[in-house]
């Protein structure tokens, strides 16, 4: 069965909390750390064209460095979002909702146009 996020949160508190880490893991830092994560999954793009970050996917250590990178970046997420009282869940669910009510589909559909645009 896969972990759900609170499953990975609880892990992911566990495993701070073994090596007394939560000292150094502010809402500050852990938001920095996000970013960089972000900076390693774009820096694997770096230089490649559209076609060609498809094309590296059948590479295995390719997509094994991608799977690695996006799992940095969500459980920093994961983690950020313990420190800050954020039900992660609940909070893309109701911006997916936020985000349908800014980009009603027969406004929307076909276009890249921002919601101020439509
Ligand atoms: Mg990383």
């Amino acid at each position: 069965m896969p972990d759900t996020l609170d499953t990975l949160t609880a892990r992911l508190i566990a495993f701070r909390d073994e090596r007394d880490w939560r000292q150094f893991q502010s809402l500050k830092n852990l938001i920095v750390s996000l970013n960089l994560e972000s900076a390693e999954l774009l820096e694997l793009t770096q230089w490649l064209d559209d076609e060609g970050v498809e094309e590296r996917l059948v590479e295995l250590e390719f997509k094994e460095k991608l799977a690695e990178e996006t799992a940095d970046i969500l459980l920093y997420l994961l983690m950020i979002c313990e420190r800050a009282g954020i039900d992660l869940g609940q909070a893309a669910a109701r911006k997916i909702d936020i985000n349908g009510a800014k980009y009603p589909v027969d406004k929307a559909h076909g276009n890249a146009r921002k919601y101020t645009e439509l």
